[in-house]
């Protein structure tokens, strides 16, 4: 990749580093951010100037934002994610019970100066059983009351969905961007489309597990190859109607390296779309670009 194109990657955590995210973590937490520092640089000499991260517990992307000012890359961190007490996700967010609790994080949040709203509003794909994610953690009116107070101050929101009645709850709410979306359905793809909700499909945590070996995952790869397949089918379906896809490889999570993961999602996502994908066709330009010149870089 020795062009002068400037990559983005719509979908990363800093804080986690994989299989190394124990070690990575407790070095956070004592606010070293070497490791960080690394990473980034790494980015960089890749060309990746544009990242948006997915949240932590930590403080370790709003660290990252401001490392990443002095190597020219310009950082996206929601600050923490929301998600919901009891439920999925408080490593990447700090939990709320109610929506009490939601405007008493919303306002320490404020105070971080987040570039995004990021909604846990699911859990994980589940690779024992096929179609299970883990339930909906917040109701329909959470999440609305949650993505309007976001846009009452102009930030975008990421709203991480898995399953079709999800991500219909989180388009009809009116996110920016649905993270994931397994198990999405024909009838979000159309609302997604109408909309322009951006669609970040994040193939990498399975396509990686596929095609580099499972690892801890060994025994559920049946289960993986069908819900990585049915991704697929969907990205094509979903290209060929107009919705927006974004490049965000879910690099730091198992199996996705970071720099490299941006590179493993360019390539999973040229093989479901069962052509070579134009990558400035990719991202959403306001929200988080794929691909953009030295020009529109200057104005971000
Ligand atoms: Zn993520």
């Amino acid at each position: 990749m020795d062009d002068k194109r400037i990559y983005a990657d719509a979908h990363i955590h800093i804080s986690l580093d994989g299989e190394n995210t124990k070690k990575l973590r407790a070095e956070l937490k004592e606010k070293k951010y070497d490791s960080i520092k690394e990473i980034l640089q790494r980015y960089k000499d890749k060309n990746i100037f544009m990242l948006r991260d997915g949240g932590d517990n930590l403080g370790a992307s709003l660290a990252a934002r401001e490392i990443a000012i002095t190597l020219g890359i310009t950082y996206k961190s929601p600050g923490w994610g929301i998600c919901k007490k009891g439920g999925y996700g408080s490593f990447i967010g700090k939990p709320v019970g109610d929506i009490s609790d939601f405007k008493e994080s919303f306002k320490e949040l404020l105070k971080v100066r987040p570039d995004h709203l990021k909604i846990v509003l699911t859990g994980l794909v589940d690779f024992e059983s096929y179609g299970r994610v883990g339930g909906i953690f917040f109701t329909f009116d959470e999440l609305y009351y949650m993505i309007q107070s976001a846009k009452d101050k102009n930030l975008p929101v990421m709203v991480h969905a898995n399953s079709s009645a999800a991500v219909k709850m989180a388009v009809a709410a009116g996110a920016d961007t649905v993270e994931h979306g397994y198990f999405i359905d024909e009838e979000e793809l159309h609302m997604m489309a109408e909309r322009g909700t951006v669609w970040v499909p994040t193939l990498s945590p399975l396509g990686n597990l596929i095609k580099n070996g499972a690892g801890r995952y060994m025994n559920q790869i049946p289960t993986i190859k069908k819900i990585y397949e049915e991704q697929c089918e969907k990205i094509k379906r979903a290209a060929d109607i107009g919705v927006k896809i974004a490049v965000g490889s879910d690099a730091g999570s198992y199996g996705v390296p970071h720099v490299c993961g941006f590179f493993d999602e360019v390539m999973h996502l040229c093989d479901a779309a069962g052509t070579v994908l134009e990558l400035s066709h990719l991202g959403n330009k306001r929200i988080m670009p794929t691909i953009n010149s030295e020009e529109d870089r200057s104005h971000s």
